[in-house]
């Protein structure tokens, strides 16, 4: 059991108690599932969050976590409305005002037409916004939404256990935890992330397809003051990312994502540390500060998936069970908080209208609204993916007329910008 283990947390039972009923039980504490459970206690319903480990406290001291996440206006709205963001930024994030795309050219090319005729920088001050998002520790992200769900006298927290089986029937559903123990509930839902035992138990089908490319995440100690952008350069390879994090004890921080072939990210994951240096400054564009030291690496396999039905009877998915996307965007959980929106607002009608928060209209109306919204998000990110990834010359002369094309369409810009930052 962590630290911040709750006084309403049940110890593992025998398979002799009756079931438990609670309202809504919620298969997942993350980010996602942690933002459902917050936005519910607005209701009075009894809310069960099974969560197989909640993270260590936050510590100001520490170094950052490896799993960030840039975070887009329009979670930004949706945190703020559930009074999550305050607890967030009394941790740590780190605001960018500007982003920067460009396609890394051949040398010759640079030499003729140096100042990177293809870059794209999207500035907040386009849309007459202070900042264009936030990039943010999952770790703080979900102990902000944690600290709001879990003292609630409506919250019952079933930690280091995990769902068995889930049996339906038409007024409710039976979760079988592997400590023997069953809740009865009126909705289950599943935010239980990529590999999600809700979905595959209620049946709910996936359509998967992974990417040739893995995505490298770094964690640096970096030369200079804070950063205010964020930028990506496209390479043949894969993109190679830069995203600004918030100084730590006067040392500046950042995450670098490196997408490349696998087998070249095992090569640098078993590199010691100077060689990982020196392998990303020959990879790097040179607007990279230079990196002091390296704190932290990790490789994610990249893999769209799809659930065919986000809900069955009273089952529901949100967030990264009901979808992965390619994360070159930056766009995972700001979608699975779309998700949560969209979802929580529909029970918190549902309850008013029929005092049933599995009432299947609602489980509808909420899958005809997100999924072809999340789908999408997925095509043009397989869209960017296979457009970049690929060395045909009549498509590289494409893609680069097009992001020199983007920089000067002023309306075009503001579109595209408004729809990263999550406002339309
Ligand atoms: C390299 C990389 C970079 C990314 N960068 C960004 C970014 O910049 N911006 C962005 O928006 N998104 C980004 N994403 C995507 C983002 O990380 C995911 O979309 C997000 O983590 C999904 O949150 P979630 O709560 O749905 O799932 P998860 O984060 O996977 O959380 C699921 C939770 O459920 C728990 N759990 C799992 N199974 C069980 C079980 N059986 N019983 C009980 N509990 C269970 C887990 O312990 C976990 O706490 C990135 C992804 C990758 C791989």
């Amino acid at each position: 059991m962590s630290d911040t283990h709750s006084p309403t947390s049940i110890s593992p039972t025998s398979d002799s108690t009756p079931p438990q009923e609670l309202d809504v039980v919620i298969v997942g504490g993350g980010m996602v599932g942690g933002a459902v459970a917050t936005a519910l206690l607005q209701t009075n319903l009894s809310i069960g969050v099974i969560e197989k480990k909640l993270p260590q406290p936050f510590d100001p001291e520490a170094m950052p976590d490896l799993r960030v996440s840039a975070l887009n206006h329009g979670s930004e709205n949706f945190l703020r409305g559930i009074n999550a963001w305050s607890a967030l930024q009394a941790m740590r994030s780190q605001p960018y005002r500007r982003l920067a795309v460009w396609e890394k050219l051949p040398d010759l090319v640079n030499v003729l037409v140096p100042g990177q005729p293809n870059r794209t920088e999207f500035n907040a001050e386009e849309v007459g916004a202070s900042h264009l998002g936030y990039i943010v520790e999952n770790r703080v992200i979900q102990l902000a939404l944690q600290q709001q769900w879990q003292p609630a006298e409506n919250v019952t927290v079933f930690e280091d256990v995990q769902v068995n089986d889930l049996l339906t029937s038409e007024h409710s559903v039976d979760v079988k935890l592997s400590n023997g123990q069953t809740l009865r509930t009126k909705l289950v839902i599943g935010a239980d992330g990529a590999n999600s035992t809700v979905r595959q138990k209620a049946q709910l089908g996936l359509t998967s397809d992974a990417y040739n490319q893995h995505a490298m995440v770094i964690s640096v100690v970096t030369d200079g003051p804070d950063q205010d952008i964020t930028w990506q350069e496209f390479t043949s390879h894969g993109p190679r990312a830069y995203l600004p994090l918030p100084s730590i004890n006067g040392s500046t921080h950042a995450s670098l994502v490196w997408y490349d072939h696998p087998d070249r990210l095992a090569t640098l994951l078993a590199m010691d540390e100077e060689a990982l240096i020196r392998a990303i400054h020959k990879e790097f564009p040179e607007s990279l500060p230079q990196v002091r030291q390296i704190l932290g690496r990790g490789s994610f396999p990249l893999v769209k998936r799809h659930a065919q039905h986000y809900y069955r009877g009273r089952v529901v998915l949100a967030g990264d069970s009901a979808h992965t996307i390619n994360p070159l965007a930056g766009q995972g959980v700001n979608l699975g908080f779309q998700d949560a929106k969209v979802l929580t607002d529909g029970i918190l009608k549902a309850v008013q209208d029929s005092g049933d928060p599995g009432n299947p209209e609602c489980l509808a109306a909420y899958e005809n609204n997100r999924r072809p919204a999340n789908f999408r998000m997925m095509t043009l990110m397989d869209g960017f993916y296979y457009t970049f990834s690929n060395d045909l010359a009549p498509v590289k002369l494409i893609r680069n007329l097009g992001l020199t094309a983007a920089g000067h369409l002023k309306p075009a810009k503001r579109q595209v910008l408004k729809y990263a930052m999550g406002l339309s």
